[in-house]
């Protein structure tokens, strides 16, 4: 059992070995064979660069460890290794049912998992991506697909995706401003709605920089009116559906509920699903925008008419290991309030019993009660260069601690505006600064509040 690794879940070293053993034993039922000498390898030297290769990975931050709360990171669930391991040996490709039909199968169950999470419930047509850029991309291009020479409109704390990817598109961005809640001021979105210009809407169920929710239920009927494409960004917040139905210590239940109802949805399962990286989705409600994928290839697609996940999806090449690691996980781990809900909820438990350490003390002030399990406070000053200094103090000293006392945070940027917003009397002598950002996406973060939070005002230095 590796440190660091849940109980129960494996002991990664024997399933791994177990792996090699039958997936070779698989490979030799087509019988022996002589592998060319040009990949042979001497077993010293494989030793000495595996050494360096293990020496240079030691230059990391501590994901796994929860006093790292810092940014969307941690190590995948060992299942999804075992799985993404395992299938990697054999090494399928999932852009076509030629280039490996078992994975293909698994990523087709995988996704009809994710759209029954949505409640994407008649049909759904989806795939899984290399990431949420890519997902995002896709569900843009079907956009400008169904509403030409239309803008897309994001709340204004939106990934900066979507602004980058409507330029690759030749599509007109427009941003929508934001709430004291970090949420799309819906009235700001109803105004440009009249102006005609906007074809689709990009909520965001969880932005990436506050965790804030965007009143999707609303922007949903609102859109319904002008005849305007929604899609949903739940590349970081997708999974709470799961628990955003819990009474009391839930989310906000009514914008993950109207997911339904809207036009496509984005999840990346390597940020709240356990995944290593490689891992988006996109889900569209309407299997029709297949359509808009059309292409033929004098080279794939030979071995059936079924349909191929390459036939609907911009990209070509993409991991089966992937799509096994997410059905092999999600085998143990379903998308249920009891199943993958139990692993976000101490998430979503600390990040509230820290909002209320920190409004108890002195010393530190909430920056905006968080809707999801990242929270954002600050050093209690007067300007906001000292808010900033103070916060960079607090990011600098924690990491430069010894190992097993260190502390990993974030920062974000601020505006004076955003924090007066907020009801916080900071005199903004200069135009931005940062506030410390703590995003505790491990279960294991529950236990650890009381420990983090005396950690950073340990760390905080002296009002000058
Ligand atoms: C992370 C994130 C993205 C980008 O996804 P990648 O997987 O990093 O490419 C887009 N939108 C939101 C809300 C995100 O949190």
């Amino acid at each position: 059992m590796l440190k660091g690794m849940p109980a129960g879940a494996a002991d990664l070293g024997r399933q791994l070995a177990v792996a090699v053993e039958e997936m070779a034993a698989w490979m030799g039922e087509y019988g022996g064979f002589a592998t060319h000498p040009a990949l042979e390898v001497d077993p010293a030297a494989l030793e000495a660069a595996t050494a360096s290769l293990r020496s240079r990975l030691r230059d990391n931050y501590p994901f796994h460890h929860p006093r790292y709360a810092g940014q969307m990171l941690k190590p995948p669930h060992p299942a999804a290794v075992i799985g993404y391991l395992t299938a990697m040996l054999v090494n399928p490709n999932n852009h076509a049912l030629d280039g490996g039909p078992a994975t293909a199968a698994m990523e087709k169950e995988v996704v009809a998992q994710l759209a029954a999470m949505f409640g994407f419930r008649d049909a759904h047509l989806g795939h899984l991506t290399s990431s949420g850029t890519i997902a995002n991309l896709e569900a843009l291009f079907v956009a400008r697909e169904t509403h030409p020479g239309k803008a897309i409109a994001h709340s204004a704390d939106a990934h900066y995706t979507h602004a980058r990817m409507a330029h690759v598109l030749g599509v007109e961005a427009l941003g929508v401003p934001t709430t004291p809640s970090g949420a799309m001021d819906v009235g700001a979105l109803e105004a440009l709605l009249a102006s005609g210009r906007v074809g689709t809407v990009v909520a965001t169920t969880g932005t990436t920089g506050l965790g804030a929710v965007d009143p999707v239920h609303e922007i949903l009927a609102i859109a319904r009116q002008h005849g305007v494409r929604v899609h949903v960004d739940a590349a970081y917040g997708g999974f709470f559906r799961l628990i955003a139905d819990d009474t009391p210590g839930g989310v906000a239940a009514a914008p993950f509920a109207a997911i339904a109802g809207c036009d496509s949805v984005v999840i990346d399962p390597h940020k709240h699903g356990l995944q290593p990286y490689g891992c988006g989705a996109v889900l569209f409600r309407d299997p029709g925008v297949a359509g808009h994928y059309l292409h033929d290839s004098p080279y794939t697609y030979f071995t059936s008419d079924e349909l191929h996940l390459g036939e609907i999806s911009l990209e070509c090449s993409r991991a089966g290991a992937a799509a096994a690691a997410l059905w092999l996980t999600l085998r143990l781990l379903p998308l249920t309030p009891d199943g993958l809900g139990s692993v976000l909820r101490p998430g979503r438990r600390a990040a509230l019993a820290w909002a209320a350490l920190v409004e108890d003390s002195d010393a530190l002030d909430l920056y905006q009660p968080p809707a999801l399990d990242i929270l954002t406070y600050l050093p209690a000053r007067g300007r906001l260069s000292e808010v900033d200094a103070a916060s960079a103090a607090v990011l600098a000293r924690g990491m430069a601690l010894p190992p097993d006392e260190s502390l990993h945070l974030a920062t974000y940027t601020v505006t004076g505006a955003a924090l007066a917003e907020r009801g916080h009397r900071v005199e903004a002598d200069v135009a931005n600064g940062r506030v410390l950002r703590s995003v505790l996406m491990k279960p294991e973060h529950e236990a650890a509040v009381p420990d983090l939070h005396a950690a950073v005002l340990s760390l905080l230095p002296d009002p000058v």
